[in-house]
């Protein structure tokens, strides 16, 4: 346990990040949690935009709710909203106040400071002691860096990967400089890494208080909390594995950070993203991948090319592009279906 930078916060290294939670039943949910707990974790961060993620670690955590550091955010700017927004998670959590309470995916901090905006939200909502500290995230470095400036947050959270490297000429130094808690997220660039466990130490090794990381099972639990357990830096060799891995990711891949949302037409692009993706990486999975897509609301093709989405994105990815190369990756042509079939009738008759 150490202190999240000047805040009066214990927390373990490791925190639950919640976007996992969404796609887990409360009862699910409850057990990782509980296993998370019992492995020393007592932070977990959250969203009123993660689905019921609130909901179930509100669940989970009802018998402890004094032991465990709740963190959760809005992305909204407006004051109005944002009192709103925070009234909202205090009532699906059950409590009384939220540890920390975060501008989600900050991307224009005048209108977060402008009189009225969602600062002074924050500001009087900690004075009535619903909250105990504001806290800033998002995945644009410079801007993260201007926020920190004004003195006006209390920690901050920035992507902290292989990949994303932005953070650690500017922002990392001066919110350590400053006394901010650092908040690390992504550490294996939003599941993208074929070796998490490298990408968790990875994380391990910067300045960051508190490390989330998403966890859907207690299997996962268990060995990121090993990991954390019996840390040690990174050896040359692994590191070269991990910079080998980062240059062949490029730049060009979805970190499902979520900027992009909502898209007009309904499209779940992340999903989609990583679809395409974890299809590449598993191609032993690929008629799971392929049903999961088929399935989706909206297709790839429904796309209309309005271009909303690649404005938002903090990588500047060319989403239109990539959502036309995943839908090719997610739809077999009708030869690969007859192979299929023909492999699946050569393995009967063969027994
Ligand atoms: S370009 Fe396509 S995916 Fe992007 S917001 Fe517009 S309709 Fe949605
Ligand atoms: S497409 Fe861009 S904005 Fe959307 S989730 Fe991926 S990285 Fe984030």
């Amino acid at each position: 346990m150490a202190k999240i930078g000047k805040t009066d916060l214990d927390a373990f290294r490791l925190g639950l990040g919640g976007i996992p939670f969404m796609n887990l039943s409360f009862h699910q949910a409850r057990e990782v949690i509980s296993a998370a707990a019992a492995g020393g974790i007592n932070l977990a961060d959250t969203a009123e935009g993660y689905g019921d993620s609130e909901e179930k670690l509100a669940f989970a955590l009802k018998p402890k709710r004094d032991q465990f550091i709740i963190a959760t955010k809005s992305p909204t700017t407006d004051g109005k909203v944002m009192r709103k927004a925070i009234d909202q998670s205090l009532f699906r959590f059950g409590t009384d106040y939220i540890d920390i309470y975060q501008i989600q995916t900050l991307i224009s901090l005048p209108d977060v400071l402008a009189p009225g905006g969602a600062l002074e939200a924050l500001q009087d909502a900690k004075r009535a002691g619903k909250i105990r500290y504001i806290g800033v995230t998002g995945h644009r470095a410079s801007v993260l860096v201007e926020a920190i400036r004004t003195g006006n947050f209390d920690t901050v959270q920035a992507p902290i990967n292989i990949v994303d490297r932005e953070s650690e000429q500017e922002l990392l130094p001066l919110a350590k400089q400053l006394g901010l808690g650092i908040l690390g997220m992504k550490p294996i660039c939003g599941g993208t890494l074929d070796n998490p466990a490298l990408g968790l130490k990875f994380c391990l090794n910067s300045v960051a208080d508190v490390i989330f990381c998403g966890m859907k099972s207690v299997a996962e639990v268990e060995e990121n909390l090993a990991i954390v357990n019996s840390f040690r830096p990174l050896t040359a060799l692994e590191e070269d594995e991990l910079l080998a891995e980062a240059s062949q990711l490029g730049k060009q891949f979805c970190r499902r950070c979520e900027y992009c949302l909502p898209c007009p037409e309904g499209l779940a692009i992340p999903k989609i993203l990583w679809l395409a993706n974890y299809k590449h990486r598993y191609p032993e999975r690929e008629i799971w991948t392929e049903d999961e897509y088929r399935y989706l609301d909206k297709l790839a093709t429904d796309c209309q090319e309005c271009g909303e989405c690649e404005e938002k994105c903090p990588y500047d990815l060319p989403i239109r592009q990539m959502l036309k190369e995943a839908h090719d990756e997610l739809s077999p042509t009708p030869k690969q279906v007859a192979k299929r079939r023909l492999g699946k009738v050569i393995r009967r008759i063969r027994g």
